[in-house]
């Protein structure tokens, strides 16, 4: 069977592995797996919006509301921005999709961090485009704006706090590149870890209300993160009403389900539980700047809920995830990136006490 071309250079995108597979593969019971290989909030689901999902058991014959009319009045508030400035995705991934089909073709380029979120050049390659790189692993607008300059990209993705190395680009950096942009360039700045750089230092805060001055910018968030809702698949866009237009004609009817639609709109309204998973982090992560530095290996400072272990030449990072994982331990290895990396969600402390343990095994 023939397919489209560009699917020859697309790779199949790699999710962290699921503890079932640990389960089968290894023999390992299940409550003995410790998953911190996809960013996941380890507090787990806030009791309060689990209690909204259930009681919302016996909707699930109804289509969700479709206008989101709640949802959107939830963010609308919490972020201070009207309303039609703002477009509900199964995921933010799903609203990259919509840049990606809005703003792509075969005559389109893009251009992002040499590494990052692995579904920008995905998207990117579904539509035939030209992906360009920086050569820095860190966003840097001195290295951005030539590009941006001489290749005019339709796309730039600026993702900040950055998946897989947990860096991100302050504030001021951020709105350089804004400011410097042509008006034709979409700039996606993505938020999916915001909360946790919001927390860690205010210069690296962006506020998405603070983008609508922009004509050519569109802000993502998630509930997948710090709100513990990734399983259920709600994210969102924010950015002036001409571009929500545009992309809400990609969007599918009921894009995401009538469960979803009410456990964000009750996270929106979970304040507390945003905090303490932030406070829970912030205490955990030194735990693994230490690990580090007592093992004598390098990592990234972190402004996201993991961190980025950066191993000597002589550690292998996928000899040691594979250790890992024959223990019971999912970590997400930075190989496939060219980086002699681990990617590890900062866990609960007993999560992280476990990793260390198996950490200790595996490096003797
Ligand atoms: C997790 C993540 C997303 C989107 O997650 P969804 O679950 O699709 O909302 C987007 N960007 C980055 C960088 C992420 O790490």
């Amino acid at each position: 069977m023939r397919f489209r071309k560009v699917l020859d250079a697309i790779e199949t995108y790699e999710a962290g592995k699921p503890i079932e597979l640990v389960v089968r593969e290894f023999g390992i019971a299940p409550e003995e797996v410790v998953k911190l290989a996809s960013n996941e909030n380890p507090l787990g689901t806030s009791p309060r919006v689990a209690e909204t999902i259930r009681a919302h058991a016996d909707k699930a014959h109804l289509y969700p509301d479709d206008s989101m009319f709640e949802l959107k009045a939830a963010l609308s508030e919490r972020f201070g921005v009207p309303r039609e400035t703002i477009i509900i995705g199964a995921g933010s991934d799903q609203i990259l999709e919509f840049v990606s089909r809005a703003k792509l073709d075969e005559k389109s380029s893009v251009l992002m961090s040499r590494v990052t979120f692995a579904m920008y050049a995905i998207y990117a390659r579904q539509q035939g485009a030209r992906i360009l790189r920086t050569e820095d692993y860190r966003h840097r607008p001195e290295e951005f704006l030539p590009i941006m300059e001489r290749e005019k990209p339709e796309v730039v993705y600026l993702c900040t706090p950055n998946n897989p190395t947990g860096d991100a680009m302050s504030r001021d950096a951020v709105f350089k590149i804004l400011e410097r942009s042509d008006p034709e360039t979409l700039v996606v700045i993505d938020g999916a870890y915001m909360e946790y750089a919001a927390a860690k230092d205010p210069a690296y805060r962006i506020d998405p209300a603070e983008i609508l001055d922009y004509p050519n910018a569109l802000y993502l968030g998630t509930f997948s993160k710090a709100y513990g809702l990734g399983g259920m698949r709600v994210g969102y866009g924010i950015a002036r009403p001409e571009i929500v237009r545009a992309l809400m004609k990609m969007r599918p009817p009921f894009n995401i389900t009538t469960l979803s639609l009410a456990a964000a709109i009750a996270a929106c309204g979970d304040e507390a539980f945003v905090a303490e998973s932030i406070a829970l982090h912030q205490q955990e992560l030194p735990r693994y700047e230490a690990y580090a530095k007592a093992r004598g290996f390098d990592y990234i400072d972190s402004y996201t809920n993991f961190i980025t272990w950066l191993f000597l030449e002589k550690m292998d990072s996928s000899a040691i995830a594979d250790a890992l994982l024959r223990r019971g331990v999912i970590v997400r290895d930075l190989a496939s990136y060219g980086m002699n990396a681990l990617r590890i969600t900062v866990g609960t402390p007993r999560q992280n006490d476990r990793l260390f343990a198996v950490m200790d095994e595996v490096l003797g």
